[in-house]
């Protein structure tokens, strides 16, 4: 859906077999930020942008199996390419939803900060530290890096 040279991208739905299968697979780390990453970028923000309450969105909600998420939250909000976290700290049970699976809500426990490493849209490799609600949506978003996300429901 094109509108105001916005690209709204469909997201991948869990209860579907076709999308399940895509959204099962593992994604690749990124290699080169072309014009082909910037564009996929663009289009995730639209499309998280678009949702009410989105807070984060991966690369493979959309298709494309490539390790990039978004996660949004308090005014702030990070495009995280290859994302790693180094260290973690504590315990916190969150109530969670994914863009994936509509109208699901779980209690999930996950660690209350977590320190990360990622590349960012210009290419250049930063570290951040963040916890609570941010700390939650970036596990969730990493989570679907491997195939899977803890809202799923199997
Ligand atoms: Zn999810």
């Amino acid at each position: 859906m094109k509108g105001n040279g916005k690209v709204i991208r469909r997201i991948l739905v869990y209860r579907n077999k076709e999308d399940r299968e895509i959204l099962k697979q593992t994604s690749e780390e990124v290699t080169e930020i072309n014009n082909d990453i910037k564009n996929l970028i663009q289009d995730m923000k639209d499309t998280l942008h678009s949702v009410h309450n989105g807070k984060g969105i991966s690369a493979i909600q959309i298709g494309e199996p490539k390790q990039i998420c978004i996660c949004s939250w308090g005014g702030e909000e990070y495009v995280l390419i290859n994302p790693k976290i180094t260290r973690t700290r504590g315990e916190e049970k969150y109530i969670e939803g994914c863009l994936s699976v509509p109208s699901v809500y779980k209690e999930i426990t996950r660690y209350q900060k977590v320190w990360c490493t990622y590349t960012d849209e210009n290419g250049n490799i930063k570290e951040l530290a963040e916890g609570g609600r941010m700390s939650d949506i970036i596990q969730h978003e990493i989570d679907h890096f491997s195939g899977s996300c803890k809202v799923y429901t199997e």
